[in-house]
């Protein structure tokens, strides 16, 4: 089926590294995110201290750690990074807490899978940067407090509903990210050909653009792609027929759907007209977890109105139907 190195969760290589915006100004997007961000780190530039813990949420592949990473260049400070699912033991978060340097900047990917032991521990080192660390076992066992430098936790969620209160309640600095618009994928597909130094006509920019699901994650992957069949069977140039080309074979259609979305969509309409349908009746179906139907694929049909959530399941819309080609059975309350 669609290739899964295209998938907008897949591990970011050395692709997405070389292509990675280093500064706010070159950041494309998020204009709100982006003008908010600039006066917090600005004004945290100013007084001398640490900038409020920032959480960022919102499909992957939006450019939650690329932001993370700008913050902390930004603010002149180093760059941590660990995610929820690798800090297993609360030892493992204090090592890192301890190492932290004046106004630094710990990012936590997939925040909302920390286990709950790691949490306790976090609360707080982010309110007043302190540590309660348990020594030795048994009777023996007494609690000694460690001051931690002040530090700012940028976290990083798909899933903000999975967040506990708690936690959620301690960023001083929520942040949606959204979808990009076809003209900022644009953008950014340009700037990236100029940076791989393969030419690219408008036409074809734009239709990878198109094409690339609202995420520059995406965008970066299908130009790679794309670039690979204009060297080896075209003459180098990133023209439309080339992308267009090149896209299809990828499996990705019209409207940027892979494989995986239209497994989706038509299992929906084939095997329950349209819908209503349980979220884990399709993961079972599909043989895809819940979790990934609900951060990485729903997401974006969401966003594009070819489903809708319901009480009772999720439903295609009129748009799917008419995008797979197929006729929407007439229902009996119609
Ligand atoms: P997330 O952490 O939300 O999953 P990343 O920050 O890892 O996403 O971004 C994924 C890729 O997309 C990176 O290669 C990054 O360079 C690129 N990217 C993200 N946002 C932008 C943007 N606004 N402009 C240009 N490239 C971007």
């Amino acid at each position: 089926d669609s290739d899964p190195t295209l998938r907008p969760e897949a591990q970011p290589g050395d692709v997405d590294r070389a292509l990675r915006p280093q500064a706010l100004e070159e950041f494309v997007g998020q204009a709100e995110a982006r003008a908010n961000l600039r006066v917090f780190i600005e004004s945290a530039r100013q007084r001398g201290e640490a900038m409020d813990h920032t959480l960022f949420h919102g499909p992957p592949g939006l450019g939650k750690t690329t932001l993370a990473q700008i913050m902390a260049r930004e603010l002149g400070v180093n760059f941590r990074m660990t995610s929820g699912p690798v800090l297993a033991k609360a030892g493992d978060l204090a090592a890192i807490l301890t190492n932290l340097e004046a106004r630094d900047v710990l990012f936590i990917d997939e925040i909302h899978r920390l286990n709950p032991a790691v949490e306790e521990v976090l609360y707080p080192a982010m309110e007043d940067f302190e540590l309660d660390l348990v020594i030795g076992e048994g009777p023996a066992a007494r609690t000694v407090r460690i001051e931690l430098q002040p530090f700012t936790l940028v976290g990083a969620t798909t899933r903000l509903g999975l967040l506990t209160t708690p936690l959620r309640d301690r960023f001083g600095i929520p942040t949606r990210l959204q979808f990009y618009t076809e003209d900022e994928l644009n953008i950014i597909v340009n700037r990236n050909a100029r940076k791989l130094g393969v030419p690219a006509e408008d036409a074809g920019a734009r239709e990878i653009a198109r094409r690339s699901r609202g995420t520059p994650r995406i965008a970066g992957r299908l130009l790679r792609r794309v670039v690979d069949f204009a060297l080896v069977e075209g003459d180098g140039h990133i023209t439309h027929a080339l992308a267009d080309g090149a896209l299809t074979r990828l499996g990705v259609d019209k409207l940027g759907l892979d494989g995986a979305d239209r497994r989706y969509l038509t299992f929906i309409a084939e095997n329950y007209a349209g819908g209503p349908v349980g979220i884990d009746t399709i993961s079972a179906a599909l043989s895809e977890s819940r979790d990934a139907l609900e951060e990485v694929i729903e997401p974006f049909l969401l966003q594009q109105g070819l489903v809708q959530r319901t009480p009772r399941g999720r439903m295609l819309a009129q748009k799917a139907w008419k995008h797979l080609g197929l006729h929407a059975p007439k229902r009996p309350d119609q």
